[in-house]
């Protein structure tokens, strides 16, 4: 695995966040501390609303905080939306190369590095296709590759899975995988799905609500490639949704 726990991609230390609604600021999350190894898959689970995409948009600085620190180590970061944000209006190849194109990157260049990307992620022969006639699983392959175009080194992802059907999940997840060895990437993930999140995951990050927090981490130490179907697999599932049901 290529992991190398010597350094760190990002530490957050006791930080907090407000919303600012009509002049008045409103507790988004609170003392939310956790430190990041390089290379490691990380995952956030938690009820809807507890803050979990507010979380991502502070480690990204996309929001300020109000008090704490927060050591960014990562270099280039990339995003993956939940809702896909890719273009309707270009084909799926100019949807992946859209970052590059926003770089000056001249077409010919950028097409080679979107070609290698969507055939990484499996969809090289729909690269003349728009959004409207791909697949919801299509679509997220689409955000997948336009992602790693930029070649992260911490790659970001907001509940990927859950406009997916549970076959074409399985398949993404499988692949996501296969990229995070490959690359050798931090992967930090908001995943809704128990199972999911402990095939995948290094450790799991619990988060409530009211205002954002972290309840527990949950190391998942099973050996890869994990096999969902066996006892060890099966005693994190109880924990987790043990964990879950108790904050609930
Ligand atoms: P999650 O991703 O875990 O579902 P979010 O981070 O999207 O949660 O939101 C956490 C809470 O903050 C929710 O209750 C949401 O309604 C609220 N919230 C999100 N964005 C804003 C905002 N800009 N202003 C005020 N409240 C917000
Ligand atoms: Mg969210």
């Amino acid at each position: 695995m290529p992991q190398d726990n010597s350094s760190v991609s990002f530490v957050l230390s006791r930080v907090n966040a407000d919303f600012i609604s009509g002049g008045k600021a409103i507790p988004a999350l609170r003392d939310i501390s956790l430190s990041v190894p390089s290379g490691a898959f990380i995952s956030v689970v938690g009820p809807s609303g507890a803050g979990k995409s507010t979380l991502l948009r502070i480690i990204l600085d996309l929001m300020p905080h109000t008090s704490g620190t927060i050591v960014r180590s990562f270099t280039q970061p990339a995003m993956v939306f939940q809702n896909y944000a890719i273009f309707p209006w270009l084909t799926a190849l100019d949807n992946v190369a859209f970052g590059l194109h926003m770089q000056g990157i001249p077409r010919k260049e950028r097409e080679r590095i979107a070609r290698a990307k969507l055939q990484e992620v499996g969809l090289e022969h729909l690269e003349r296709h728009y959004p409207a006639a791909l697949s919801g699983g299509q679509r997220q392959r689409v955000g997948l590759a336009r992602a790693l175009t930029m070649s992260p080194d911490l790659l970001i992802l907001d509940e990927p899975f859950s406009n997916l059907d549970t076959i074409t999940a399985e398949a993404l997840k499988a692949d996501l995988l296969k990229i995070w060895r490959s690359y050798g990437m931090t992967i930090f993930m908001v995943n809704h799905l128990i199972p999911d999140a402990i095939e995948l995951s290094d450790s799991i990050l619990i988060m409530g609500a009211h205002p954002g927090h972290i309840t527990k981490t949950l190391q998942i130490d099973l050996p890869r490639p994990r096999n969902p179907h066996g006892d060890q697999f099966f005693k994190k599932v109880d924990e987790l949704t043990n964990i879950i049901r108790e904050i609930s």
